[in-house]
């Protein structure tokens, strides 16, 4: 399990349950998504009726899961959880659906992963309350309409286009999450740190939510490891230097980058003098598979203007050499 990626890993989600935020008021960052959920959820309540069905759609570890439990607890409602890859079967969407209570908020993760059955299930659920439960099969099967419960269906993705639009369509409300600026992140890792009981000055906070991604479960993670190396290592506390230390046992850079992301810029920057080189050979270079490169290195690179990818191949622009403390080539070489 890499340090900075944006998944939980399998430990991580007793220790995150720990670190939510458990009402709007306290989530930190997105205004524009809280300002406008708050509105939705208001007016809700005023109306003694249930939320529009909300979409989330924003990188894994922004806090999607946290929301949807944000919108049940402001709505004073159950929630149940699930996610596409667990609904296969139209028959597990509707044992799910028949089963809710009314208001019940049903947060489906990774909606765009669930089956075309179970999807199609879904459109009639949203819009009508209401499913057709097939029994039997071939020429004799039925269709028995069963109605639902007025619920809240709270879905979210990575990224918005990868659904349907007749599913789109449906949510009422859809909230784009981004990524987290740099003292929003310094927030975060405030409050946790409160609520883990470790001390923290503002640099060490800083320099930690530097080095988090724009993703506040990273910032946690990192928050975590520091934490420990501030106990072994010193008094506990944490500051600049511990932080910097610490992360940097870790081998995560100042600007995020682990090793990986490291190796790979490197390649390009001292074998190939900075592109354009080839994915397949880029990849050999480094000792990774392919889509190790292209899907856990690469993505962030680009996000960070580190790295361009281009049909002639990926390029390192300007920043790359500069962040690697290395000479940019000359543009006109003799
Ligand atoms: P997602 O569902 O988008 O992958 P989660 O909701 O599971 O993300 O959030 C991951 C972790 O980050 C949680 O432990 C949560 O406490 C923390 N977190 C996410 N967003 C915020 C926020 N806005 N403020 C504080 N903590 C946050």
């Amino acid at each position: 399990d890499r340090l900075v990626g944006p998944e939980a890993d399998s430990e991580e989600s007793a220790v995150e349950a720990a670190l939510r935020p458990k009402e709007l008021g306290e989530f930190i960052g997105q205004p524009k998504v809280r300002e406008q959920l708050d509105l939705v959820l208001k007016a809700a309540r005023q109306r003694n009726g249930t939320a529009d069905h909300v979409l989330l759609s924003g990188a894994p570890g922004l806090g999607k899961t946290t929301l949807s439990m944000i919108i049940a607890a402001e709505m004073a409602a159950p929630i149940r959880i699930t996610s596409g890859p667990a609904i296969q079967h139209a028959g597990d969407l509707a044992a799910i659906l028949s089963s809710l209570q009314e208001g019940e908020v049903l947060f489906l993760d990774e909606i765009h992963r669930m089956s075309r059955p179970a999807e199609e299930m879904l459109y009639m659920a949203m819009e009508d309350f209401r499913v057709d439960v097939i029994v039997g099969k071939g020429p004799g099967a039925t269709a028995i309409p069963l109605e639902l419960p007025p619920f809240t269906l709270v879905g979210a993705t990575t990224r918005a286009g990868l659904l349907p639009p007749p599913l789109r369509d449906r949510f009422g409300f859809t909230a784009h999450m981004e990524f987290y600026e740099p003292h929003e992140l310094e927030q975060v890792v405030h409050r946790s740190a409160r609520l883990l009981d470790v001390e923290i000055d503002t640099d060490g906070a800083a320099e930690i939510a530097g080095r988090s991604r724009g993703t506040p479960r990273i910032a946690n993670r990192l928050l975590r490891r520091v934490r420990d190396y501030a106990q072994v290592k010193a008094d506990g506390s944490i500051d600049q230097d511990i932080a910097s230390r610490a992360l940097g046992v870790y081998e995560v850079d100042e600007r995020g980058l682990d090793r990986l992301d490291r190796a790979v810029l490197t390649a390009l920057l001292k074998l190939f003098g900075g592109g354009p080189v080839g994915l397949s050979t880029l990849s050999v270079a480094v000792g990774e598979e392919r889509e190790t490169v292209e899907e856990v290195a690469e993505p962030f690179l680009v996000r960070e203007g580190l790295l361009a990818r281009t049909p002639r191949g990926r390029i390192a622009t300007p920043a790359a050499w500069d962040h690697l403390d290395m000479p940019r080539p000359t543009q006109n070489p003799p």
